[in-house]
């Protein structure tokens, strides 16, 4: 009896351990699948490009040089291993992605095909004309991209394409040489902030900054966000992460007027006192946005670059701003979920004014890794979960795998991601079949549409 007991128990722990020693992962329900694959989404965050014309490049769909202070490698094996894995050439998922853009390759694959993929993409691009960036969109199933770019163009209207500008040039405006010699490594993209602050002052008929912290407030910061406001913006982003970190302090009117009223003229400030000020404008920024209705977008979690401060970008360090009273009425959006500190995102979403979504990790990481950060933040508030891709243009010379691809990518992804975090959770017996495909929704479009206060048909 004994040995039979004993038999008996060995028998029900390898019953319910056996599927997990063979490795068995959730498939994710097929009426689920078909029933995600077939919403036409909203996609929170990307960078699409103008219809561009055989040679001519588009340079405005970004704000910052990346930093490019080191040079590549000599060794392609040591540059190889710097590129995120899923997204080396090599990858199989790319075969997908030309197959359903452009029904490519139509025999086996050759060594040719990304030349051959150019060739197709160049003629669609011809045929297509101004319409090409929206025909994107309709192939990949997306019904509206919010675009982040410095400006839009005729080829990326509204409805289809909303704008998203730049907030960072309006929060530095004391870069000097001074300042520059103090970060090598950021020289770039403190190049591309001034250029972008001048076009600012040029679009408001100034020549210089004006000389008080008041006269920049009113007649350059908020006349140039109220100038976004009129072009369409429906949003700000902050790329600050890029150039210092997200720990932005409170301090007063008269703390940043000292600052920017003694170095507007010249000088250098010290770390802190040009930090006093950025935190002061990064605010007003903020606040300003609430009162225009524009969201405000900020980069969290990992970067490009080899010198980016991931810790700097976590988003915890903005619970400070998300709990300002002063900025209840902003609408903050945590960018690409703040990954790897996704389950710390998951904490700020109960607040009543944040909100996160997942772009560039839909084609960093995994569907079955995004299914498991979906599921920690779909369980904590499915009601403040976006879409979105990152789709952006990598290198200019490699027109095989730029912003389209990268978009196609992503959404094959995260419907994939989504149908899997919503198949376990019905499985676990928290949400039924019915609460699943409204959760999908929610993510996939009806979040942004109420966040962004969209006219649907
Ligand atoms: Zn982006």
């Amino acid at each position: 009896m004994k040995k039979m007991l004993a038999v008996l128990a060995f028998c029900t722990l390898l019953c319910f351990t056996f599927p997990y020693l063979l490795g068995a992962q959730t498939t994710p329900d097929p009426a689920l699948v078909t029933a995600i694959a077939a919403i036409k989404v909203i996609d929170n965050h990307a960078h699409p490009l103008r219809a561009l014309k055989e040679g001519e490049r588009d340079t405005e769909w970004g704000e910052l040089s990346y930093h490019t202070l080191e040079t590549a490698a000599t060794d392609p094996g040591a540059e190889m291993a710097l590129v995120p894995f899923r997204l080396r050439p090599k990858s199989p998922e790319f075969l997908a992605v030309w197959q359903a853009l452009y029904g490519l390759p139509r025999g086996a694959v050759t060594k040719e095909l990304p030349h051959d993929v150019v060739q197709v993409k160049r003629q669609v691009m011809l045929e297509q004309g101004d319409n090409y960036p929206a025909s994107v969109l309709d192939k990949i199933g997306i019904e509206t991209m919010l675009a982040n770019r410095v400006v839009m163009d005729r080829s990326l209207p509204a409805p289809r394409f909303r704008w998203v500008s730049y907030a960072d040039a309006l929060m530095f405006p004391l870069i000097n040489k001074e300042v520059r010699k103090a970060r090598p490594d950021l020289v770039t993209s403190y190049g591309s902030l001034e250029r972008l602050l001048k076009t600012h002052l040029t679009d408001l008929g100034l020549s210089r900054l004006p000389p008080s912290l008041e006269g920049y407030l009113t007649r350059v910061v908020t006349p140039a966000m109220e100038r976004q406001k009129h072009g369409g913006a429906v949003a700000v982003k902050f790329l600050t992460a890029y150039v210092r970190t997200l720990d932005i302090s409170n301090p007063s009117v008269e703390q940043a007027k000292r600052v920017y009223d003694r170095y507007v003229k010249g000088g250098k400030p010290t770390a802190g006192e040009y930090k006093t000020l950025q935190d002061y404008l990064f605010r007003y920024i903020s606040r300003e946005a609430g009162r225009l209705d524009l969201a405000v977008h900020i980069h969290t979690g990992f970067g490009i670059g080899r010198y980016f401060d991931v810790v700097g970008s976590n988003p915890l360090l903005l619970e400070p701003v998300f709990n300002d009273p002063v900025l209840r009425k902003t609408n903050f959006v945590i960018i690409h979920g703040g990954w790897p500190f996704a389950k710390q995102s998951a904490a700020m979403l109960l607040k009543p004014n944040v909100y996160a979504d997942f772009s560039a990790i839909a084609f960093l990481i995994y569907p079955r890794e995004l299914s498991d950060v979906l599921r920690s933040w779909l369980e904590i508030s499915p009601d403040k979960v976006l879409f979105g891709t990152d789709g952006f243009e990598v290198d200019p010379n490699m027109l095989f795998l730029n912003w389209e691809e990268f978009t196609c990518m992503g959404t094959r992804s995260a419907r994939q991601a989504l149908s899997l975090a919503l198949t376990e959770m019905m499985r676990d017996g928290e949400i039924t079949h019915e609460e699943a495909l409204g959760i999908a929704r929610k993510v996939l479009r009806e979040n942004a549409v109420k966040l962004y206060k969209f006219e649907t048909p």
